[in-house]
């Protein structure tokens, strides 16, 4: 049926940037529509946080099982159902795509399941099997997201050259996998491959995996990939794909001008994600590109070059997570409704799910001195903290980044066991602006393993107790 909605503000896309602003404008007395073509909460719920999240659980309890006989339990050999796993993600999801509906109509948000184009700009399109809507809005927010990026080299368009999506969906396991992307989508997914029992193997063309760390905590995680078995092939160019007459996937890389070639059965491009830019019609908008022309262009409250439109999350191309979008999205919807709050990205922290975890906020040591800042670096291994030891989980350290002049925090990177909830308090420092001997008037509890950020803080003091 035809219909005319108005509305008084539209959103576009039903992610943790979109969803979280319909809620937002509704819960400040606006009329709200959304539009999703696919499934509500976007990627991140669907394809990538949660899913991948989900099974780094699931393997990291079959770690724990293999590793039984350590705590003093005799299992017998584990076996894989990988129906089972897979199962278990998708419940995950499922129950948090339903909870997102429910919070839609608990907040009186029209969803419309359909894909947005562009009338003019003052009117929105949809159609579905059942509607052919005609949407006028007061305000709009784009929140489109982002799509992968496939690197032009022979062969990236070949069936078995899968995207992060299409690998969390797989219904059996390869054998073999190699990846071409040693970030954190493609780190996340050789833990996850490798526990699982495939042979992977990782094609980086910088320096080193996860090269957005400092060096230090980057080659934590990579030590733990070598020893787990994961082949890391840094400082390496992908140059093709081939598939041979038995099935397998050659891919040929050059390392220093010398080439050489990985077979396996599936390959991962995993090199990156770019605005999804081809989704609707922004000339027809008014709405303007980013200079580079690799993002929607946005101000700090999230309005775009047409003063009744928002730009929000991964379209913006400013920082691709899922928390940065949520917040964006709430900056966005308070400013329509009159508030003026702006967004700021210097504080954002960061979870990596690898093996093990690894958590930032604020400046890396890298950053710190290239901004010329004197600093004081301090790290306290988590071989020191009773509880980590306690856990069996003594890899890796806090590592705090504190200004000599003022002594205040200016960035943090954990990497260990439990790193991407303990950075919590790093980033809450971090805001405040507090100084190591504020932050040292907070009592942690015993034994955890926060007081691993407390033994940081005492060295950054010069009082280190149980290291240094
Ligand atoms: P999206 O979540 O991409 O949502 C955009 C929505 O818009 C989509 O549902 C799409 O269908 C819809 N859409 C697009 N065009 C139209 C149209 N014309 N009409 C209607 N609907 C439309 N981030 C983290 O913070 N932590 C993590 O651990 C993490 N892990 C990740 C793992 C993987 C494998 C991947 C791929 C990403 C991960 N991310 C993670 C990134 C995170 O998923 C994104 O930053 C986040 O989803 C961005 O939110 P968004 O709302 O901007 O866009």
């Amino acid at each position: 049926a035809k219909e005319k909605i108005a509305c008084d503000v539209l959103i576009i896309g039903g992610g943790p940037g979109g969803y979280v602003a319909a809620i937002r404008a509704a819960q400040l007395g606006k009329k709200v529509v959304l539009i999703e073509k696919d499934k509500l909460g976007g990627t991140c719920l669907n394809y990538g946080c949660i899913p991948t999240k989900a099974l780094v659980q699931s393997v990291s309890v079959l770690g724990h099982i293999k590793e039984s006989s350590h705590y003093g339990f005799d299992v017998p050999d584990v076996t894989i159902n990988i129906n089972k796993v897979m199962g278990r993600k998708n419940d995950v999801v499922k129950q948090l795509v339903s909870g997102i509906q429910g919070l839609m109509d608990n907040n009186h948000i029209r969803v419309i399941h359909g894909e947005a184009h562009v009338k003019d700009d003052q009117t929105i399109g949809v159609k579905t099997k059942q509607l052919d809507a005609t949407i006028h809005y007061q305000k709009m927010i784009i929140a489109t997201g982002a799509v992968p990026i496939r690197i032009p080299i022979p062969g990236s368009d070949l069936c078995e050259v899968l995207t992060s999506k299409e690998v969390l969906e797989l219904e059996e396991i390869p054998t073999s996998i190699t990846i071409i992307g040693g970030g954190i989508i493609g780190m996340e997914i050789a833990f996850i491959m490798n526990a699982l029992g495939v042979e992977v193997s990782v094609v980086e063309y910088l320096p080193s995996i996860l090269a957005c760390l400092d060096h230090d905590v980057s080659d934590v995680v990579r030590q733990s990939a070598i020893e787990k078995g994961i082949h890391i092939y840094d400082g390496a160019k992908a140059m093709g794909i081939r598939k041979t007459m038995n099935d397998k996937m050659i891919t040929e890389i050059d390392i220093n001008d010398k080439s050489y070639l990985i077979s396996s059965d599936k390959v991962l491009m995993a090199v990156g994600r770019r605005a999804n830019l081809e989704s609707l019609d922004y000339d027809k908008l008014g709405v303007r590109l980013n200079e580079k022309g690799s993002g929607i262009d946005i101000d700090p409250f999230m309005r775009t070059s047409n003063d009744d439109i928002y730009a929000i999350g991964d379209i913006t191309n400013k920082i691709q997570l899922a928390h940065v979008a949520s917040h964006q999205g709430m900056i966005a919807a308070e400013h329509i409704a009159g508030m003026a709050h702006e967004m700021h990205y210097d504080v954002i922290p960061s979870a990596i799910f690898t093996m093990p975890e690894v958590g930032t906020v604020g400046l890396s040591e890298k950053e710190a001195q290239e901004k010329e800042q004197s600093v004081n670096v301090v790290k306290f291994p988590f071989f020191a903290c009773g509880k980590a030891i306690a856990m069996n989980e003594p890899e890796g350290f806090v590592k705090l980044i504190v200004a000599e002049e003022d002594k205040r925090l200016l960035g943090g990177a954990i990497v260990g066991a439990h790193s991407t909830d303990l950075i919590a308090t790093i980033t809450q420092l971090i805001q405040d602006k507090v100084t190591v001997e504020e932050a040292l008037k907070v009592v942690y509890a015993h034994p955890t393993l926060g007081e691993s950020i407390h033994e940081a803080l005492l060295m950054a003091d010069d009082r280190g107790i149980h290291f240094g």
